[in-house]
């Protein structure tokens, strides 16, 4: 039996076309070009795209492939594939298995069914899969995986990865500029990289199966409160269940066999959910990374009998989840810009990026706050267990203080960690980081990286990280253009990092930020606050916004306008299917379930009173129960008049707004009346399993 360490060895990447497969099996010169256009220098020709992947089909071929698949990432957030054999007719009736450059390169998938926003009419069907040679292919079951972009026939991003490949370019020219002003000429690009910490929620599958809000709509839709929730505060690290620690192990083997560095994992807040980190690597191939995760937690549950809940608030009361996107950026010459070192405040280019990344926070919250705007996480954004809707960051004491020092002339010292004592002669003095964790900061710096914890747990990494780069690219260009104009670059240097510390302090908050005294503070310091999902999807295209996009050569305002509708019209959409879900369980499941329960209560009282009783309690409960149910008929109706109503609305942000202001309160009401009864009904007459059973059932 092999320990665990060579298994991983063995067995990592073994599915993956990597460097170290291409170095082996491409002809030198071909490798060497295409290394070389991977980093955006020298011409793809078809020619290298041949040998490619002629070589790639010989290697997927012998890992047991038979298909291939233009693998991309349209609108939805998921990811979609079209699967084509390697089977090619020969004339004499034979086939042979083939695979030429141009089919590596280039898919033409049909592209009117994948959401558009208008930016391709229907009868202009068709839509171009290109390929991104800067994230592995790799082998899934029998299928040979390519990772793509996807445009319409006119050239229009309608996918996720189009603006986050050019983000990435965005962010390299400016950092580049601003690294040559700064004298480090030797830096030919830079990359941002992505480290997404994924939490999910896991339960068994037989309770899953009996609920049809969570096989429908991914979250709980009724659902009385467990009697014991996270108020232990028990389950955050706590051991692994046997059930769990098997399932992680699958998880963990199947993601190392695509590349996927899955490294962390533990219990998290809630009980029933979990967390998985990967090591970081480029935004891009952790973006796509971050799909492959999703995508193989769901399936392995499925194995183990469990089911995994990605959505961002799958039950209500207990914590929601979220994707952790730890964000930074590194040289080619292997320096992450984002490392302070032991001397921050002589770090002058750290301090440059530092400042740069607090003032596009500032001035481009908004935005930011867009980038995480869906239905899942309205429920979970303000709640009092995630990072609120209003966008701050968090430095720590140590760059507290050398922002302070910057902002009064110059910064002359760093605060030191120091040594941890435990007053134990046995256990090792620990030495002690100068910067504590906020766990509450919706942009946390952490020590070399900035985490964006405002994520929802459903999303693609791609449109906050592309929002990023955008706007770090945008206080990088200004930053160049000051500098490169400067006689004396040192002196620029302090008089713009002076500026940005005053200007900027403002978003800087290190204290606790589920504080309702922070939504105050935050309003004074005029910071938005921005509740809704769909008041914030009405904020992308804000002139301001439509300028940074097209500048930086990310998003048309055509393209932006597009993404808003898609996104409006997912809110509206999401919320509809919640609601006529919600309509069907309480009329066919609840209803019957709780008029059945009072004839029973009924005919008992009938009998009991018969033989001469009179039992007050049962009238109580009765009279209680039918009141609930008067309440629920009258709530199911209301819902579906608002629900008809805003169906027949067609401007994509009204509409919206009538799912948010009439349709969800509707929902409310239904749900309130019906979590009621769950806590008078009999219990083995109440159709859906209950929270308790859900969450603490292994
Ligand atoms: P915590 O839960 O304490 O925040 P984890 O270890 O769970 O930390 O996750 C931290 C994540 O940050 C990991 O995915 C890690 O690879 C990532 N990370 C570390 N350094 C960087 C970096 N320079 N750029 C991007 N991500 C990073
Ligand atoms: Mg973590």
């Amino acid at each position: 039996m092999k320990n665990e360490q060579s298994q991983i060895t063995d067995i990592f990447g073994i599915n993956v076309f990597n460097d170290a497969v291409m170095r082996q099996r491409l002809p030198k010169n071909i490798y060497k070009q295409f290394a070389a256009i991977r980093q955006g220098q020298g011409d793809f020709t078809i020619r290298i795209a041949d040998v490619i992947a002629n070589a790639m089909k010989d290697w997927a071929l012998e890992k047991g492939a038979t298909h291939f698949c233009h693998w991309f990432q349209p609108m939805t957030g998921l990811t979609a594939e079209k699967h084509d054999s390697f089977i090619s007719p020969t004339p004499d009736g034979k086939t042979i298995m083939e695979f030429s450059g141009k089919l590596l390169v280039q898919g033409e998938p049909d592209a009117s069914s994948f959401p558009s926003g208008g930016l391709r009419a229907t009868f202009e069907a068709r839509g171009y899969t290109a390929w991104d040679c800067t994230s592995p292919v790799f082998v899934k079951g029998k299928t040979l995986y390519i990772p793509c972009a996807f445009c319409s026939y006119t050239g229009e991003a309608l996918d996720k990865k189009t603006p986050l490949l050019r983000s990435m370019e965005a962010v390299s020219k400016q950092a580049v500029r601003v690294l040559k002003a700064l004298g480090q000429a030797n830096v030919q690009s830079v990359t941002s990289t992505l480290g997404p910490e994924q939490e999910y929620f896991l339960i068994d599958r037989g309770f899953f199966e009996k609920r049809l809000d969570l096989v429908l709509t991914g979250r709980t839709l009724f659902g009385a409160p467990s009697p014991r929730g996270q108020e232990m505060d028990d389950h955050y690290f706590g051991t692994l269940h046997e059930r769990i620690a098997a399932y992680m192990n699958d998880v963990n083997t199947e993601l190392w066999k695509l590349g996927v560095s899955a490294t962390t994992q533990h219990n998290e807040v809630s009980p029933a959910q979990y967390e998985l980190a990967p090591v970081f690597t480029t935004v891009n191939v952790a973006t796509d990374h971050n799909q492959l995760t999703m995508e193989t937690l769901e399936k392995v549950a499925l194995r183990h009998h469990f089911v995994c809940l990605l959505n961002e608030k799958p039950f209500v009361g207990v914590n929601g989840s979220g994707k952790h996107n730890n964000w930074s950026m590194v040289t080619d010459t292997g320096v992450n810009l984002l490392d302070p070192g032991s001397t921050p405040h002589e770090n002058m280019v750290f301090l440059v990026f530092l400042c740069a990344v607090i003032r596009a926070v500032d001035k481009y919250a908004k935005l930011l706050r867009a980038s995480v705007a869906n239905t899942g996480n309205e429920h979970r954004l303000g709640a009092n267990e995630a990072p609120p809707a209003i966008v701050s960051v968090f430095l720590g004491d140590q760059l507290n203080d050398i922002l302070e020092q910057l902002a009064a002339g110059g910064a002359k010292s760093s605060q030191k960690g120091g040594e941890l004592k435990l007053g134990i002669s046995t256990l090792p003095p620990l030495p002690k980081d100068c910067t504590d964790r906020n766990r509450t900061s919706p942009f946390a710096f952490t020590g070399n990286r900035f985490e964006f914890r405002m994520v929802g747990s459903t999303q693609s990494c791609s449109g906050p990280s592309f929002v990023i780069n955008t706007i770090v690219a945008d206080v990088l260009s200004e930053i160049a253009g000051a500098l490169e104009k400067a006689r004396d670059v040192r002196k620029e240097t302090h008089k713009l990092l002076k500026k940005i510390a005053k200007d900027h302090h403002r978003v800087v908050f290190n204290g606790d930020n589920y504080a309702d005294a922070w939504v105050v503070e935050a309003e004074k310091r005029g910071l938005p606050n921005i509740r809704s999902t769909v008041e914030s999807l009405e904020t992308i295209t804000e002139k301001e916004h439509v300028t940074l996009f097209k500048k930086h050569k990310v998003l048309t305002k055509q393209e932006l306008y597009a993404r808003t509708e898609i996104l409006l019209e997912g809110y509206s959409g999401s919320i509809n299917i919640e609601a006529l879900t919600m309509l069907n369980i309480a009329k066919r499941q609840i209803m019957p379930a709780c008029i059945e329960y009072s004839g029973r209560l009924a005919s008992s009282m009938g009998i009991v009173a018969d033989a001469g009783v009179v039992c007050n309690s049962m009238q109580t409960i009765l009279e209680k129960v039918c009141g609930l149910i008067d309440e629920l008929g009258a709530g199911i109706e209301a819902l579906e008049t608002t629900v008809d109503k805003a169906q027949s609305i067609s401007k994509p942000n009204m509409q919206a707004r009538a799912y948010r202001d009439t349709v969800i309160p509707a929902m409310a009401t239904v749900r309130q009346a019906a979590d009621a009864l769950e806590m008078l009904v009999d219990a083995d007459l109440w159709p859906l399993p209950s929270y308790a059973e859900m969450l603490f059932l292994r």
